[in-house]
């Protein structure tokens, strides 16, 4: 029996904090944006954490999600609702990237993606405050990850997708309980109608960083990739960004880690990278402005970075101007040109969002940005097998003379 699911360990949230103006805000409440519309951030007493839990200590537990129990928000084992959160390798991918890139292969957590991290936390810390139904909008993963951690702790569910969301998202949704709605609008018109309902008290608005948690869930990325790299941290980091939920979490986490004396302040160049059909993070960046507008006729194949605006645009251009690195924009066909040719060369399937970090990286090494001897690490969020592949037409008939120098 994993330890890491079972044993009450102790937990060190003091409260909650404005993203924008420092306000405080009480734990072991429900909250969704702060007084001025920004995302809330968790904060522990880190002092205490570092006098409770050794680095030695943390090695020895199990290498899931939930080692991490000191720095996470969720206060009850109890409450802990899990579908076996592993951590995930890092895989070279010498051929289709080069001698130094490592890709983070999120597409083995449940359900398929690294939604699995945000959700299995948030949806935990509804169970703990109470709440029975929650509603949300998703270009997909999300909405699978949500249904199958709240299905399992009997919390209600209804999905909202834009109608040309990938069908395998929208069927998984409702087969694991979900009750899912095509819309026809993009993520942030679904979300208008999520907090419409949610005004109305019909539902708890489960929109990216418009609950806290999430953050805290994905923050695990960095903390798993500080103890896999013997607790330090890679030169440059390449992250498909829409919501950003995962760089701002990681950005936070190298943060708490250096504060409890477990990494240096070294840190790694953040990329976010975007597709250039929608690329609101990329225009802010390069026009030197703190928030973003929104992005109209967004449309790319990466469906999961397919936000025309993001309500945490200033954390995320923050952690990456902080870092010294960039956001990018890669068009459609490089990003289906790197998934294609990491398959064939490397054996390894991408999502087209981790496509879209490699063809990012392969850009910035031709740019000069990344040298070719720096340790990188791109984040692959979903297996591969959930999106449309490249159709393979070959039949044989058994019956007939086969030529065997044909096959
Ligand atoms: C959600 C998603 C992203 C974007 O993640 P954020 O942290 O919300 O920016 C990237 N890739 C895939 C496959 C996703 O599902």
């Amino acid at each position: 029996m994993n330890e890491n699911l079972t044993a009450d360990r102790p937990t060190f949230v003091t409260h909650l904090e404005c993203s924008m103006t420092g306000e405080r805000y009480e734990a072991d409440r429900l909250h969704n944006l702060s007084r001025v519309g920004r995302p809330l951030l968790v904060r522990y007493d880190l002092d205490a954490v570092g006098a409770s839990l050794s680095r030695d200590q943390l090695a020895a537990r199990e290498t899931d999600l939930w080692r991490w129990r000191e720095l996470l928000p969720v206060r009850h084992t109890r409450d802990i609702v899990s579908l076996g959160e592993i951590e995930t390798p890092l895989i070279p991918v010498p051929k289709s990237g080069g001698a130094k890139v490592l890709v983070k292969d999120e597409g083995r957590l449940p359900t398929g993606s690294f939604k699995a991290r945000g959700l299995v936390m948030a949806v935990a810390m509804a169970k703990e405050l109470g709440v029975t139904r929650i509603a949300m909008p998703t270009n997909g993963n999300a909405g699978a990850a949500l249904a199958a951690y709240a299905t399992r702790c009997g919390i209600e569910t209804i999905v909202f997708c834009p109608e040309d969301t990938p069908e395998i998202n929208v069927r998984e949704i409702q087969a694991q309980g979900g009750r899912v709605w095509r819309v026809n609008g993009l993520i942030d018109d679904c979300g208008a109608i999520v907090g419409k309902g949610a005004g109305e008290g019909r539902w708890f608005d489960f929109s990216t960083l418009k609950e806290p948690y999430r953050i805290e869930g994905k923050k695990t990325m960095g903390l798993e990739l500080a103890a896999q790299l013997g607790w330090r941290l890679p030169s440059a980091i390449f992250y498909p960004t829409g919501g950003g939920t995962g760089l701002i979490g990681m950005w936070k986490a190298f943060d708490e880690l250096e504060r409890l004396g477990w990494i240096g302040s070294e840190r790694p160049r953040m990329y976010a990278v975007q597709a250039s059909g929608c690329a609101p993070i990329v225009r802010a960046f390069e026009a030197g402005e703190e928030h973003a507008e929104r992005w109209e006729d967004a449309h790319t194949v990466a469906a999961g970075i397919r936000v025309p605006r993001a309500v945490g645009d200033f954390l995320i251009l923050r952690a990456v101007r902080e870092s010294g690195g960039k956001a990018l924009g890669v068009g459609d066909p490089a990003i289906l040109k790197a998934v294609d040719e990491c398959a064939r060369r490397d054996g390894l399937l991408l999502c087209p969002e981790g496509g879209a970090t490699l063809a990012a990286y392969k850009q910035a090494l031709k740019d000069g940005e990344v040298d070719e001897d720096e340790e990188v690490v791109l984040f692959n969020c979903a297996t591969g097998l959930k999106y449309p592949m490249p159709e393979a037409p070959n039949w044989l008939d058994r019956h007939g003379a086969i030529d065997f120098d044909q096959l």
